[in-house]
């Protein structure tokens, strides 16, 4: 393995995802926000998210009309329900696209991206 990929990989391994949460109602809070939307009162702050959550709905791209996107298709664009409540668009990776369900158990994972890492979410074999 080349030494670039290594790190890469560590790089990968060591990196976390963040989401809003507020201190004086508890709730967590997707997307980022100056102020809390559930009770108005609270500043938000950031905690680590557990990258545990399951598919709340998705879609199959089959055609990509974006240069960008031609070569990935098929690929699953889904909207995660994390375990701390908030729902995130993202992809699921390592899933061949007729076995992905709605409730499906995902964990967080990294993929380079033209501008850096992405979140996306790769099944948990249950
Ligand atoms: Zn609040």
């Amino acid at each position: 393995m080349k030494e670039r990929e290594k790190e890469s990989i560590k790089d990968q391994e060591d990196r976390s995802l963040s989401i809003q949460y507020c201190p004086t109602c508890a709730q967590y809070i997707f997307y980022p926000r100056a102020l809390c939307p559930h009770c108005w009162q609270g500043v938000p702050e950031w905690k680590e998210s557990s990258g545990r959550g399951k598919v709340y709905t998705y879609t199959v791209v089959r055609k990509s009309y974006l240069p960008e996107f031609a070569s990935r298709v098929p690929y699953i664009y889904a909207l995660v329900e994390l375990a701390e409540g908030i729902r995130l668009p993202s992809n699921i990776i390592d899933c061949p696209v007729e076995q992905i369900r709605i409730g499906m158990q995902v964990e967080l994972a990294w993929v380079q991206g033209d501008f850096g890492f992405i979140p996306v979410f790769r099944r948990i074999e249950v």
